[in-house]
């Protein structure tokens, strides 16, 4: 087990976090698509220390069939933790806090998928925390929405995520596990970028009503940024580069495609 001390303090004199970010700087990320072979999508996510990796299966037959619905295909998603990516052994059989969070994942994404196409079937999302460092349920959000796309499933947008608190008084964005833990006040949030409709929100500690306001802005913003990562990615993935490619497509083709694919709500946002 790492030991772990509370740090003298969250905000230096000079404003400045324990790992020397501003407020509203997030850590470092990096989005990968596309890294299982087995599933029929899949991507990764590197936030800071936080490792997450994300498979999706389907759409395909749900079993059990109570759970059936007929309007809609039923998005399953299970959130794990690896019993290494915890400080003390994580124990293997599912928490309630799993469960919880990855119920607090489906609903984030749930708005941004069109389910309805796909009555009586599943998509199954798995989601595994290789390494935890704080954020967790937000960059598994954004790792699983782009293995979603990668999976093909119709959706009008991709979900960005992030958590916004608050240290020593100060809000800062996309918490590392210290401020998580030491800090006053965590924000996690989900928004489709377009409409910036929030598909995602809940709260942890205290915010006046200003704070909270402040918080969600600070929120959309870096979920913007994301969001451009998130779309990176994907045509990473997708554009093959080279003169003697015949898929090649350049990258504003790619664009047109994407906006296609996600409908309407990236088409308004590039305008
Ligand atoms: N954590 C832990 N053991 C657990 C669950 C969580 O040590 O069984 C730590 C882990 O570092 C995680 C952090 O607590 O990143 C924050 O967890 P929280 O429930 O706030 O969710 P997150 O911020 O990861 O979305």
């Amino acid at each position: 087990m790492s030991p772990e001390t509370k740090p003298d303090f969250l905000i230096s004199p000079e404003g400045l976090r324990v790992d020397g970010r501003r407020p509203d700087e997030l850590r470092p990320v990096e989005l990968k698509v596309g890294v299982l072979k087995q599933a029929d999508g899949s991507a990764s996510i590197r936030q800071g220390k936080t490792y997450i990796i994300a498979g999706v299966y389907g759409p395909r037959e749900l079993h059990p069939r109570h759970l059936t619905m007929n309007d809609r295909a039923y998005l399953r998603v299970v959130y794990r933790m690896a019993t290494f990516s915890v400080p003390d052994r994580k124990r293997p059989a599912p928490s309630r806090r799993e469960k919880e969070i990855s119920m607090v994942i489906a609903n984030a994404l749930m708005p941004a998928l069109f389910l309805e196409e796909f009555p009586r079937a599943v998509v199954d999302v798995f989601i595994q925390v290789i390494q935890a460092d704080g954020g967790t349920r937000c960059a598994a959000i954004n790792a699983a929405s782009l293995a979603l796309a990668d999976a093909g499933i119709p959706m009008r947008s991709l979900v960005p995520a992030v958590a916004v608190g608050k240290a020593d008084g100060v809000l800062v964005v996309d918490l590392g596990d210290e401020e998580d833990k030491y800090g006053q006040g965590d924000v996690p949030m989900a928004i489709i970028p377009a409409t910036e409709e929030i598909t995602l929100l809940q709260q942890d500690g205290f915010f006046s009503r200003e704070e909270l306001m402040e918080a969600i802005q600070m929120g959309i913003s870096s979920c913007k940024y994301l969001h451009e990562l998130q779309k990176d990615a994907l045509k990473k993935a997708y554009v093959k580069k080279g003169p003697d490619d015949e898929d090649d497509m350049d990258d504003d083709e790619f664009d047109d495609d994407l906006e296609t694919d996600l409908g309407e709500a990236d088409i308004m946002e590039d305008e």
